[in-house]
């Protein structure tokens, strides 16, 4: 529908120059699930990757209500103030968008989303939850070519998708609410061990107290858990992100979560690990969709199901015949 097809080589070179509209249509054209787009943003992305890589990247999860997207209002103006360039990107599992806001709606961040400094970019839409992971990825790595010092990456604490986030960050938050004593024998324990911290939010007027013995409880937790980096004791902290209190000292301790573990090659590890990991879980992902969609497998399918299913074939044999029908060329 766009007048002219805009080249590869014009859409890396405008990401390069800083130029906003060639980094939304590169973001978009990532996002698109048509099959000739998909060629033509790994030409892209490929032309890119050396640009890619500087930014700190933070997970920020927290449930429905926690003050997340206030918390991203007020850490990112911190951010921009101090002169440093903020994407906000999502990671949203919710197939229906009907319940709840969406995440990195530009709404939620009104102040946030007028800065120059800041972009803000919503979860893409619909689709399988690998695919957003690979979208969500790219693109982060857009934004790093296009000169992005801080990337943040926004998901609502449900299931499946804070353990995505974390696979994709170097620094992993989790903003909880205070009173939490029932909830904080609820909460997973998986979860906080994912976290690099925790973070009580709206510590402010009569809160402030219970935040503080919030506070103290989940480090009394924390001491016991796995902690989630190498050489990083995770530790709670407050903060009223509505009246921006505590804002600087988070940002001050992921300053010295990214020197400490840069100088330990913790960063550089896990940097390396997630890329494996990621390739794997592509290869899993790819590797699934090809064999269910293969015509023959499609036909036999059915077939050994009602074999298994009346008895007839054992479940091993089934998959075994599958696969040797997949095989075959
Ligand atoms: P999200 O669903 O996690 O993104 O949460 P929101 O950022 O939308 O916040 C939910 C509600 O909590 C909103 O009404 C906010 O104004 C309020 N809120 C967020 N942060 C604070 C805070 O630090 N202090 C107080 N008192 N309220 C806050």
């Amino acid at each position: 529908k766009t007048s002219v097809e805009i080249t590869c080589e014009q859409l890396a070179e405008g990401v390069l120059n800083g130029d906003r509209s060639m980094l939304a249509r590169s973001i978009t054209l990532i996002e698109s699930n048509a099959e000739h787009h998909f060629q033509k943003a790994q030409t892209l992305l490929q032309q890119l990757l050396a640009h890619t890589g500087r930014a700190v990247r933070i997970g920020i999860t927290g449930v429905p209500g926690a003050g997340k997207s206030t918390f991203i209002e007020a850490f990112g103006m911190h951010l921009c103030n101090l002169g440093l360039r903020v994407a906000v990107l999502a990671v949203d599992p919710s197939s229906s968008r009907s319940g709840g806001s969406i995440l990195g709606d530009k709404t939620r961040m009104e102040q946030l989303g007028r800065n120059p400094r800041a972009f803000i970019r919503p979860s893409p839409s619909g689709g399988k939850l690998g695919g957003v992971h690979r979208k969500t990825r790219e693109t982060m790595l857009l934004c790093e070519a296009y000169g992005f010092d801080v990337i943040l990456i926004e998901t609502v604490g449900v299931g499946q998708s804070e353990v995505i986030v974390r696979d994709m960050v170097d620094f992993f938050m989790l903003i909880v609410l205070t009173g939490a004593g029932d909830e904080l024998q609820g909460m997973k324990k998986g979860i906080m061990e994912l976290a690099d911290a925790i973070v009580i939010n709206k510590a402010d007027g009569e809160n402030k107290a219970t935040a503080l013995k919030t506070k103290k409880e989940y480090n009394q937790i924390l001491h016991f858990l796995q902690q989630a980096t190498k050489g990083w004791e995770t530790k709670a902290c407050t903060c009223s992100a509505l009246m921006n209190d505590g804002i600087k000292e988070i940002w001050d301790m992921i300053q010295d979560f990214e020197s400490t573990t840069k100088q330990s090659g913790v960063f550089a590890d896990r940097r390396r690990s997630q890329i494996k990991e990621w390739m794997k879980s592509m290869i899993i992902d790819q590797l699934q969709n090809s064999f269910f969609h293969n015509k023959a497998i499609k036909e036999l399918l059915p077939k050994v199901e009602n074999q298994v299913i009346s008895g007839n074939k054992t479940v091993t044999s089934a998959v075994e015949e599958l696969f040797e029908q997949y095989f075959k060329r």
